[in-house]
């Protein structure tokens, strides 16, 4: 897989010219506040650099990365509501790549998951996906195990129709609103949301209070140890605000999941796109590579390249990355 494959160029860039001039216009005067680490807690921070008018702090305990001084939640939930960014991802983007999508991503993600759990032994007769999208991975989850329960949770109305078209169920709502579903679910799942939540630790609580005792929780996400985040670091394009706020280490990660009252966490960084990212970045602004001659032999040959990469995947050095734990009993 390619980057290009789920992000052409062109949508990429404008989407993010998008966010930068949403960032300006739905932030300019909103009020800021220093925010703990989103990984472990810790109060110690060293400032790393500001993009689009968003400070980025590293937390001197657990090195997760993260934005702070942070602007409101209600700021965050009026740019969710209604901006450019947001419409164009969901009406523009997302349709243009969903099928190429569902391909690459979603089938490989429901086999990957879906061998965990048989690997943990839990039987799952019931999941909830949270932010569930356009229904792509519970679709290909039923198409795995026709029998099991399904609920999409997703506060869109364009996605949740998306859902329901699908056959699925769906409660058109944030998680944190939704009643009648305590302790319900044997696998929750959430994609690509952790790194746009404002709160967390919060947020990872009422995911848990979804899971029943004994069931599980996991998500997917960005982390703040793999390879293209690392040397692009500011000049990450996945690094953009206002929508990508949280990027946890390894330490981190397993930090949050405990504090949220999870057990027997596992983190794994499955990812297949670091050297790609870079190698696209690369292109565009040959510098990056600039006093770094073994990256640069390291990523020109297709052999060493992919067989680097796979070394990331193993070794908890790229950046995307899972994380899953287990509700006590
Ligand atoms: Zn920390």
């Amino acid at each position: 897989m390619k980057e290009s494959d789920i992000r052409p160029e062109a949508l990429l860039n404008r989407y993010l010219e998008f966010s930068a001039s949403d960032a300006e216009r739905c932030f300019a005067d909103v009020v800021r506040q220093p925010i703990p680490c989103v990984g472990c807690g810790g109060s110690q921070a060293n400032h790393e650099f500001e993009k689009n008018g968003f400070a980025y702090s590293s937390c001197t305990a657990c090195g997760s990365l993260f934005q702070s001084p942070r602007p409101t939640l209600a700021a965050f939930e009026a740019f969710y509501r209604d901006s450019v960014s947001s419409r164009y991802w969901a009406e523009v983007f997302f349709p243009a790549v969903a099928e190429a999508r569902r391909e690459r991503i979603f089938k490989p993600r429901a086999e990957r998951l879906s061998s965990l759990c048989a690997q943990k032994n839990v039987q799952v007769d019931k999941v909830i996906d949270v932010g569930a999208g356009y229904g792509i991975l519970l679709d290909e989850w039923r198409a795995l195990h026709p029998n099991a329960s399904l609920l999409a949770i997703e506060p869109s109305s364009v996605l949740a129709n998306e859902c329901r078209a699908k056959g699925l169920d769906v409660i058109e709502d944030i998680a944190e609103n939704v009643t009648g579903y305590q302790s319900y679910a044997d696998l929750v799942v959430c994609f690509e949301v952790l790194e746009h939540v404002y709160d967390p630790l919060a947020f990872v609580r009422t995911l848990v209070n979804l899971a029943r005792p004994g069931g599980y929780v996991f998500i997917s996400t960005l982390g703040v140890d793999g390879f293209d985040i690392q040397l692009l670091w500011e000049k990450s394009n996945s690094i953009f605000p206002p929508h990508h706020i949280n990027f946890l280490s390894v330490a981190g990660f397993k930090l949050l999941f405990e504090r949220a009252g999870l057990e027997e966490i596992d983190v794994t960084t499955p990812g297949v796109l670091d050297v790609n990212i870079v190698q696209n970045a690369v292109k565009k602004d040959p510098k990056i590579l600039h006093n770094q001659r073994f990256v640069r032999t390291l990523l020109a040959s297709d052999a060493t390249a992919a067989a680097f990469q796979r070394f990331l995947s193993d070794n908890l050095l790229s950046s995307h990355t899972w994380v899953l734990g287990r509700k006590p009993l």
